[in-house]
């Protein structure tokens, strides 16, 4: 599994910074402290699992296609390459770009937490 993503923090100056959940981000400029462990965790870890399941989509998409074309290409008829191609193709032009939009709405859903610094 990847390590969870960090957590991006905007002070009340303006400045942003990231650092990983559960830790303290010290602003440089005005040198509030913003303590990422007042998110609760139940509702950090449903954020890191929606996301999660789109990166486990398209591996789990790539990994059939691959294991359904490879061995047809080596071993079968050198021929369904070109099949491959354009299925591989239509997966860039068509499948990509609606994923990629659908991870973008998600990520713009995803829940915000307001901290106090401390
Ligand atoms: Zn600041």
């Amino acid at each position: 599994m990847p390590p969870d993503p960090p957590i991006a923090i905007a002070c009340d100056c303006g400045e942003s910074g990231s650092v990983a959940y559960g830790e303290t981000w010290q602003c440089a400029k005005c040198e509030k402290r913003w303590n990422t462990g007042q998110i609760p965790r139940e509702a950090y870890e449903r954020r890191n699992r929606r996301m999660r399941r789109f990166r486990v989509e398209i591996l789990a998409f790539g990994a059939i296609l691959l294991g359904v074309f490879a061995p047809l290409v080596l071993f079968v008829e050198s021929r369904y390459l070109f099949l491959a191609i354009i299925v591989g193709l239509a997966w860039m032009l068509l499948y990509m770009p609606l994923w990629r939009r659908r991870v973008r709405r998600a990520a713009a859903e995803a829940p915000r937490w307001e901290l106090h610094p401390e």
